[in-house]
């Protein structure tokens, strides 16, 4: 049967531009539709990206794209005292302060360079199926209604995600296993402008505050709380403004912008494609657990997605088992490192502010070549193993 495109991705986040991109260079017809007017605005990120991924996904950053860059990251236990890492040991959030605005534009300007129809102002509203394979998807745009008939269809369509759950694929989330995020764009702040600051402790409940600097005088201050230890609706704005009264360097801060938004911190989950469905990016859950950060693992597993997608297209076979090499594929890329994550960040939110304080003391005097949790762990372990005997399954 004749169909309208081989690929509809649904979403021009991270996730969905890269799909679309390694899918069109590849030789498949896709079009990707996005609901916003406007790619990559408002923003929803605390905007910390790594340098150190880009190259496997093809990713090249242009002036615009980048706000600021810094050395490392700076862990900041509850007492105040900090451990520093640099850059190359700091993981993938870490590096350079994007600007999302225009950072998602240029991946979106990649996948149309490569081939792919994008269409803005454009709601997917319902999936096509015959039985239980989808065959397309029904669209809104200022158009009105209309039915575009595909081979897959990708939920590319980030946290509140509700295309694989039209599809029957469960991306369910419990309270703990959502953080619940608020966060201005401060102005008028005295900061460390050399690091990206990751507060830990009690002052943000089951998460972290981080400072992620956007200039001199300007950064993207944040928290995350874990959804199951709020008590109200506004409890992460309360917790947040009280951390910024306390610290005399943001006291005097005014914000440019609110943000609020939730991010997975859950164990992968067990499946990401169907008969012509595919998930990727935010919408797969596959943020990590412990920092939040997604923009690494979407562009990663985007990059599988489209190149599997494309294999796909040629052969005329976009079942299930024909998708099933995504699903090998991004977990052979992330799974280990999103599980063993995830089981660190079960253990970590239950640590007290005393533990916290002993283990960035302890950082300070063992040192760690890697900010890995098993690095980290290892490090401690050497020296005090009762500090780390909680997390003894990881070891
Ligand atoms: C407060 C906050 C701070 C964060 N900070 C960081 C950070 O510092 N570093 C980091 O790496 N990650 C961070 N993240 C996570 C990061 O933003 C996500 O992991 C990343 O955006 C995932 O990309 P995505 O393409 O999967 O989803 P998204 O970027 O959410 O894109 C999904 C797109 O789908 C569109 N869409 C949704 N439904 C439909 C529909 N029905 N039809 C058409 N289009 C639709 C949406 O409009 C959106 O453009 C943060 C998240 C939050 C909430």
């Amino acid at each position: 049967m004749k169909r309208d495109y081989d690929v509809v991705v649904v979403g021009a986040g991270p996730a969905g531009s890269m799909t679309a991109k390694w899918a069109a260079k590849n030789g498949a017809k896709v079009l990707m539709i996005e609901k916003r007017q406007e790619i990559g605005s408002p923003v929803r990120c605390g905007e910390g990206i790594s340098r150190s991924w880009h190259d496997s996904v093809g990713l090249k950053l242009d002036k615009k794209s980048v706000a600021w860059e810094v050395k490392g990251a700076k862990i900041v236990s509850p007492n105040g005292s900090s451990f520093l890492l640099s850059e190359k040991m700091a993981g993938d959030e870490v590096g350079i302060v994007i600007d999302r605005v225009f950072f998602d534009k240029l991946l979106a300007r990649d996948a149309i360079k490569a081939g792919s129809d994008l269409q803005l102002k454009t709601s997917a509203t319902k999936l096509l199926k015959e039985g239980d394979k989808v065959v397309g998807v029904r669209v809104k745009s200022m158009e009105g209604t209309r039915d575009i008939t595909c081979g897959c269809v990708v939920a590319a369509d980030g946290f509140e995600s509700q295309v694989g759950r039209w599809a029957g694929i469960d991306t369910s989330l419990a309270p703990r296993d959502i953080t619940s995020c608020f966060q201005y764009r401060l102005t008028n702040i005295d900061q460390d402008y050399d690091y990206c600051e990751f507060v830990l402790g009690s002052k943000a409940p089951g998460g972290y505050i981080w400072i992620f600097p956007k200039n001199k005088d300007t950064a993207n201050v944040g928290m995350g709380m874990q959804l199951s230890k709020l008590s109200g609706p506004a409890d992460v704005k309360k917790h947040l403004d009280k951390f910024i009264q306390g610290d005399p360097r943001l006291r005097k801060g005014r914000p440019l912008e609110l943000v609020s938004g939730a991010v997975s911190i859950c164990a992968p989950i067990e499946k990401t494609v169907g008969d012509g469905i595919l998930l990727v990016g935010d919408a797969a859950r596959q943020i990590d657990p412990i920092t939040g950060g997604g923009i690494s693992n979407s562009c990663k597993a985007g990059k599988v997605a489209g190149e599997v997608l494309a294999k796909a297209a040629k052969a005329n076979d976009f079942s299930e088992k024909s998708l099933t090499r995504y699903e090998n594929g991004w977990r052979d890329l992330l799974e280990n490192n999103l599980y063993r994550n995830w089981l660190a960040k079960e253990k970590l939110v239950t640590l007290s502010d005393e533990t916290f304080d002993k283990i960035i003391a302890t950082l300070n005097e063992v040192g760690v070549d890697k900010m890995s949790t098993f690095a980290i762990l290892k490090a401690i372990e050497a020296k005090y193993p009762e500090l780390v005997k909680e997390f003894q399954d990881l070891l």
